[in-house]
């Protein structure tokens, strides 16, 4: 089977502490200059490409001249401050010398679960990618705690991969990717190349913690490959030492383990949100917007909406009726109903002078709108 990443037109690539910081030793310009320069030549292809890197605590580790993690929060805080420094600066120069620009972003947990916070940050994001500039981004190490943070860079990978509706996550890491038992302790371990992402048998095989310096073990790329197929993206875990490891996988050459999503991306998109989010209000629009959202797959503009229904905000999720009550589209609002009540009828031209800012011009983007 052709790698999933061949077909894949925006991907995530997420790299691991051991492997950005050389097992510790501090940024390893080798490395990141290594895929900086493939991720060049991947945006050179067209390829929408979006870097998740680790290593900001290890490298302020280093810097800070410390030898082990330290226990406390709030010093591995202060060590992802100092690290995350050195971090973005290679991958600034790396990037740059491959005439590529580049974006510092740093999530947590709060800005991928409050939806309006989503929709600022997928926002930002589309936006970076409009420009060709490639996003290298971290958890917020510094003003995360325990209860808050997401926790791993793997995970974030994935939440990544939802935010920007990826069609695929590479995960490179310091093994050749997964195994049905651990290869060190069982002789009859065997590599999985391929399997369904979210198969509850890989949870059973991957087992164990991650290497002393990342966060992340197999366990937790496993499910973060479940994740990312929640949204359509299909996962490939993959050695990062190996030679061209993004190109060769771009080009459809199979190399470490696929985990393939189970649904194509635009029916997962359409099932959460058909399923998993109640509707706080809905917007009557006019027979011309009926025709441009459902038929000429078109954003909603206000000026086609003529009533507003309930008591929404922005990023809930609300239904689209058409003038004759029914529902013929859901979507998340870029505006709330107070707003929204505000600029329907309108132009979104003036959408600034009649809240006093703009955030889109559309009421519900395309890529936030499923037909119903
Ligand atoms: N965000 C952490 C860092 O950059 C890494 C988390 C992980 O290892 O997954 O140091």
């Amino acid at each position: 089977m052709a790698s999933p990443v061949s077909q894949a037109r925006r991907i995530v690539v997420k790299v691991g502490s051991s492997l950005v910081t050389n097992e510790g030793r501090g940024v390893d310009a080798e490395a990141i200059g290594n895929w900086s320069r493939q991720l060049a030549a991947l945006a050179a292809e067209g390829r929408e490409m979006v870097m998740v890197s680790s290593g900001a605590i290890a490298e302020g580790m280093k810097r800070l001249g410390w030898t082990s993690r330290p226990k406390e929060l709030h010093e591995q805080q202060a060590a992802a401050a100092v690290g995350q420094m050195g971090l973005v600066q290679m991958y600034e120069t790396k990037l740059r010398e491959q005439g590529v620009g580049s974006a510092q972003v740093l999530l947590t947990h709060g800005d991928l679960a409050d939806r309006e916070r989503y929709l600022n940050a997928r926002s930002t994001l589309l936006t970076l990618l409009s420009l060709k500039v490639i996003p290298v981004i971290n958890e917020n190490d510094t003003v995360v705690n325990d209860e808050i943070k997401v926790g791993d860079n793997d995970t974030l990978g994935a939440l990544v991969a939802n935010l920007v509706d990826a069609d695929a996550l590479i995960i490179l890491t310091d093994q050749r990717g997964l195994y049905s038992a651990d290869p060190r302790k069982d002789p009859q371990a065997r590599f999985i190349d391929e399997a369904r992402a979210g198969d509850l048998a890989l949870e059973a095989m991957a087992g164990g913690a991650g290497s002393s310096i990342g966060r992340g073990g197999m366990l937790t790329k496993v499910l973060a490959a479940k994740r990312a197929a929640g949204s359509g993206a299909s996962t490939v875990i993959a050695w990062g030492r190996e030679p061209d490891v993004l190109l060769r996988l771009a080009a459809g050459e199979s190399i470490g383990t696929a985990l393939i999503a189970g649904t194509p991306k635009l029916a997962a998109r359409k099932q959460w949100m058909v399923d998993h989010l109640q509707m706080r209000g809905a917007v009557t629009v006019d027979a011309g917007a009926v025709t441009k959202v459902r038929d000429e797959g078109k954003s909603l503009l206000p000026i086609g909406v003529t009533e507003v229904q309930g008591d929404f905000a922005r990023g809930d999720v609300i239904a689209v009726r058409s003038p004759e009550g029914q529902e013929l589209a859901r979507g998340l609002a870029n505006y709330s109903s107070a707003e929204a009540r505000l600029i329907s009828r309108k132009p979104s031209s003036l959408i600034e002078s009649l809240l006093g800012y703009a955030n889109e011009p559309e009421l519900i983007h395309r890529d936030n709108l499923v037909l119903v």
